[in-house]
Formats: structure tokens, sequence, C-alpha cells
């Protein structure tokens, strides 16, 4: 397990030093629109704690803190209208394609390409 960087760019956006374009947001998580959508709907929801991978957050983080964030997953679902259709996807560590090191799920709907 890598060791948690504090510069990646979604650690920016929990400290307000990068922007995002906000959807929805908690004392558990952070959700915005993915910078290069790959489907209609593309959200990125974020624990704020310092996580680096799904594999991370499900090992260390709290079971309040799980439940937190997947709560706010379902409810970003609900809030963009999707909850019927979606799916949700997390990359994890350089062999899954992860490339922004701090845990997130994609929510997306759509045809997929
Ligand atoms: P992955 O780590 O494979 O889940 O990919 C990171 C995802 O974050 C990609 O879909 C990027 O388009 C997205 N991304 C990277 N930087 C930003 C940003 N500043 N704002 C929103 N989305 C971003």
């Amino acid at each position: 397990m890598s060791v948690y960087d504090r510069n990646n760019i979604f650690a920016k956006i929990l400290r307000g030093e990068a922007p995002c374009r906000k959807v929805y947001e908690d004392d558990h998580a952070l959700a915005f629109h993915d910078i290069f959508p790959k489907a209609a709907v593309h959200v990125l929801v974020i624990p704020k704690g310092e996580y680096v991978s799904f594999v991370d957050f499900t090992g260390t983080a709290s079971a309040d803190a799980q439940a937190g964030f997947w709560r706010a997953v379902d409810t970003v679902a609900r809030q963009l209208g999707v909850s019927e259709g979606f799916r949700i996807a997390s990359h994890v560590g350089p062999a899954g394609g992860q490339v922004v090191f701090h845990f997130h799920v994609h929510v997306m709907s759509g045809p997929r390409p």
C-alpha cells in the first residue's frame, strides 16, 4: 500500500486549493463532476479522510466513515436523478488504472462507449 500524498489533486480540492464543480457535500464525502467525463453523467465521490484507494478505505476507515461514504454515494445518485440506472467503479492501484491516489468512486450513467 502506497503512502497517502497530501499534494494529490483531490486533497487540494478538499482543502479548497483547487476548484471543482461540486454536486454534493456532507461530513463524510464530497462529490463533483469529473473533469473529463466519460459518460453523460460522470461524478466522482471522495471521502473526506485520507485514504489512498478502495482497499485502504475498506481496510482502515471506521465503520461510521464507511457507512457515511456509501450513503453519500446513494444520495448523489438520487440527487443526479439516476438512481434507477447507473454504474459505480473504483480503480485500485496502477495495475487497476488508478491515476489519482485519493480513494474515489466514479458514478456514471448513460450509454457506455
Ligand atoms: P482514476 O484514478 O483512474 O479513477 O482517474 C482519476 C479521474 O479523476 C479521471 O476520470 C479524471 O478525469 C478525474 N480528474 C482528475 N483531475 C480532476 C479534477 N481536477 N477535477 C475533476 N476530475 C478530475
